[in-house]
């Protein structure tokens, strides 16, 4: 995704045009990043994005842009979805993957895209398949982020989040300039209520239960690459272009 990429197509659905202005890369990468909650899987995919052209998609931003919106505004599927996601509970598979098949347009783009945080069940990762044969695409890899849990926990504990522009920080290995302010747009900077310790728990079980297991699912198709998530985020990222090859 190059900064001029708003995927709005992708956050509002119903048929909402991206800005026109995003250039076509030479290709279209196809890539799936798993890994669990607070791994650094959005700031690898803004990276990625960045390098190769594509998209960062991720379902969890679609239902933050939905929580921003009034009520009124709001399917009942959707209303639904947001309770789960304020308690760290997958959302159920049907309303995920109703969403993600509403949104064939992104997966069909030209840019190509990084899914990140769907699929997080098998039963989404089959239908993610049915979606990609029915338009004759294949994924280029699935890159799995690895990290041990005690080090996840304090990601996610110190994350902090821009109320504005979304931008991630650290409380102790990225904070921003000033305390609470985001250092891009001085908007201030809130802890996600996901990120709460009781929450933190739940996410974290629903990972180990649910999401775990694509590992194997797509080792067995020839696609998963291992990157080790420690360190800095530019070290990560090196990792994660050479597995990319
Ligand atoms: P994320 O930003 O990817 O951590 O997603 C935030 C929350 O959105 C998750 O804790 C879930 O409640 C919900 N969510 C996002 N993607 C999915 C998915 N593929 N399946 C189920 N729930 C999801």
């Amino acid at each position: 995704m190059s900064s001029s990429n708003d995927r709005a197509a992708w956050l509002h659905g119903n048929g909402t045009p991206c800005d026109s202005n995003h250039t076509l890369p030479e290709r279209a990468w196809r890539i799936i990043l798993l890994g669990a909650p607070g791994i650094g899987k959005g700031t690898q995919a803004e990276m990625l994005a960045q390098c190769l052209g594509s998209c960062h998609l991720s379902t969890g931003d679609i239902f933050r842009a939905a929580k921003c919106l009034a009520p009124d505004q709001l399917s009942p599927a959707m209303r639904s979805a947001l309770g789960y996601m304020q308690r760290g509970e997958l959302v159920p598979n049907q309303i995920v993957i109703d969403m993600v098949a509403e949104r064939m347009r992104c997966l069909n783009c030209l840019h190509g895209f990084l899914l990140d945080g769907f699929p997080r069940t098998v039963e989404q990762a089959r239908a993610l398949d049915a979606l990609m044969d029915d338009q004759g695409h294949r994924f280029d890899a699935v890159l799995s982020f690895d990290l041990d849990t005690e080090q996840v926990i304090e990601r996610l504990s110190g994350r902090r989040t821009c109320s504005q522009c979304k931008t991630t920080f650290h409380i102790k290995g990225k904070p921003p300039k000033v305390e609470g302010v985001c250092d891009k747009c001085g908007a201030p900077l809130y802890q996600r209520e996901d990120d709460r310790p009781d929450a933190i728990a739940v996410r974290l079980r629903a990972y180990h239960d649910s999401t775990a297991p694509l590992e194997a699912y797509y080792e067995q198709q020839g696609l998963l690459r291992r990157v080790d998530a420690g360190g800095a985020p530019a070290e990560v990222f090196k990792r994660a272009l050479t597995v990319l090859g």
